[in-house]
C-alpha cells in the first residue's frame, strides 16, 4: 500500500480553502523578505537570519534557547527524544498530535510509550494527571514528560488557561517529569488569552511554535528551551537529518510572520466566529463554539456524512476537512477573509 498523497485534483480551482490553517500562501512581503535575507550555512553556526529568528523566538517566549527546524513534528522528536530514553513514557491527552497523527514517531525514534488521559477540550487536569502517575518501581515504565497542546487541536483549538497549566506543571514537576508544550498554535491561544506566550509557557521546560499554521510562513518551526536542552537536542537535529545549509531564506520568512502576522491573529477568531455563527443556522449542522481559528461541526443531522459535505463544498471550490465520520473541520488563515467567509457560507447552505 502506497502512503504517498494523492495527486491534487487542480482541475477544480479552490477559491476558499478552510481545509487547514497550513494552506495560506507566503504574502509578497514575506516573499521579498525572503528573497532579501541575508544566508550562511545553519548547521555550522553561520547563518545570521537562522539566529535571528532563535533569539527572537527565545525572547518571545522567556527561554534561554532556541533551535530552527523544518517542522513542528520534528520539533515533538527532536524534544522527546532529547527528554526521554527508550522505554519512558510520556502523559498527554489521549487526542494529542504526538499521538494520533506523528506516524508513531514516538515509538519509532525514541522507544517510548504514551499514556493517553481524558478531558473536556483536549485538556486535562492536575488531579487526573496525579491519578495516571504510579509509584516509581521496576515493573511499571518510567513516566518522565507531560505533553500539553496549545491550542488543542483535536479539542476544538481550545485554549489551556494559564491557571490549569501551572497546576499541571506543578504536579508534573513534584513528580519529576519534564514539561513539554506542544505549541503548534500557541500564538492564537496569546492573542485568543490575551496573555504574553512567555507567561503561558513559563512552568514548561520546552516549548515549540509552528511557523505554518496562522503565522503563514512556508517552512519551519522553533523550539525554545534552556541552553542546556537545547544544545542536547543538536544532536537529535543532527540525526534527523534536521540540521540545514542556507535556512536564513526560510527563517526570514518566519521572522517577518513574528513582525507582521501575530497581531493579525485576531482576525482569524473574529472570522472562525462569524463561521460557526452562520453554520449553526444551517439546519442539521451543529457547530462546537470555537475559541481561537479552527471551526469543528458535526455533519450528522443532515444525514450527509463529513465526507459527503466536504466532498460537495469541494466541486464549489471551498475546501474543509473530515476528522471523523460525521466530524469535520474549518480553519481560519490569513487567506480567508471576512467576505470569503460569507461565500463559504452561501455555498454551505446550497451543499445541505
Ligand atoms: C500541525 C501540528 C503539528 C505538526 O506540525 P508540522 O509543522 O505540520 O509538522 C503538531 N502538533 C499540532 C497540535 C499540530 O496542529
Amino acid at each position: 500500500m502506497s502512503h504517498a498523497p494523492k495527486r491534487f485534483d487542480f482541475s477544480i480551482p479552490v477559491r476558499i480553502n478552510l481545509y487547514s490553517d497550513t494552506q495560506s500562501k507566503p504574502t509578497p512581503g514575506m516573499k521579498e523578505a525572503m528573497l532579501n535575507a541575508e544566508v550562511g550555512d545553519e548547521q555550522g553556526g553561520s547563518d545570521p537570519t537562522v539566529w535571528l529568528l532563535c533569539d527572537r523566538v527565545a525572547a518571545l517566549l522567556g527561554k534561554e534557547a532556541a533551535m530552527f527546524l523544518p517542522s513542528g513534528t520534528m520539533c515533538n522528536q527532536v524534544a522527546i527524544a532529547t527528554h526521554c530514553r527508550p522505554g519512558d513514557e510520556i502523559l498527554a491527552h489521549e487526542g494529542a498530535h504526538i499521538q494520533s497523527s506523528e506516524g508513531g514517531a514516538p515509538g519509532a525514534i525514541s522507544g517510548v510509550l504514551i499514556k493517553g488521559l481524558t478531558g473536556e477540550r483536549g485538556q486535562f487536569s492536575a488531579a487526573s494527571l496525579e491519578e495516571a502517575i504510579r509509584p516509581i518501581s521496576r515493573y511499571s515504565p518510567p513516566q518522565r514528560l507531560v505533553e500539553v497542546e496549545q491550542t488543542a487541536n483535536k479539542g476544538g483549538g481550545a485554549c489551556w488557561p494559564v491557571s490549569a497549566l501551572r497546576e499541571v506543571a506543578e504536579a508534573a514537576h513534584r513528580h519529576g517529569m519534564a514539561v513539554h508544550m506542544d505549541g503548534a498554535r500557541l500564538m492564537n491561544a496569546a492573542v485568543a488569552l490575551g496573555v504574553p506566550a512567555s507567561e503561558i509557557v513559563a512552568d514548561c521546560d520546552t516549548v515549540w511554535l509552528d511557523f505554518t499554521k496562522g503565522l503563514g510562513a512556508p517552512l519551519g518551526a522553533v523550539l525554545a528551551g534552556t541552553s542546556d536542552f537545547i544544545g542536547q537536542a543538536w544532536r537529535w537535529k543532527q540525526r534527523l537529518g534536521g540540521s540545514m545549509r542556507q535556512g536564513g531564506l526560510n527563517a526570514a520568512a518566519c521572522v517577518y510572520a513574528l513582525d507582521h502576522h501575530i497581531d493579525r491573529l485576531v482576525e482569524d477568531h473574529a472570522n472562525a466566529a462569524s463561521l460557526a455563527r452562520g453554520m449553526a443556522q444551517i439546519p442539521g449542522i451543529t457547530v462546537e463554539t470555537p475559541e481561537t481559528n479552527l471551526v469543528f461541526f458535526d455533519t450528522k443531522g443532515t444525514g450527509m456524512t463529513a465526507a459527503a459535505f466536504a466532498g460537495k463544498l469541494r466541486q464549489a471550490g471551498v475546501m474543509v476537512s473530515v476528522s471523523d465520520t460525521w466530524r469535520g473541520r474549518a480553519c481560519l488563515h490569513l487567506d480567508v477573509t471576512a467576505p470569503l467567509v460569507e461565500e463559504a457560507l452561501a455555498i454551505m447552505r446550497q451543499a445541505v
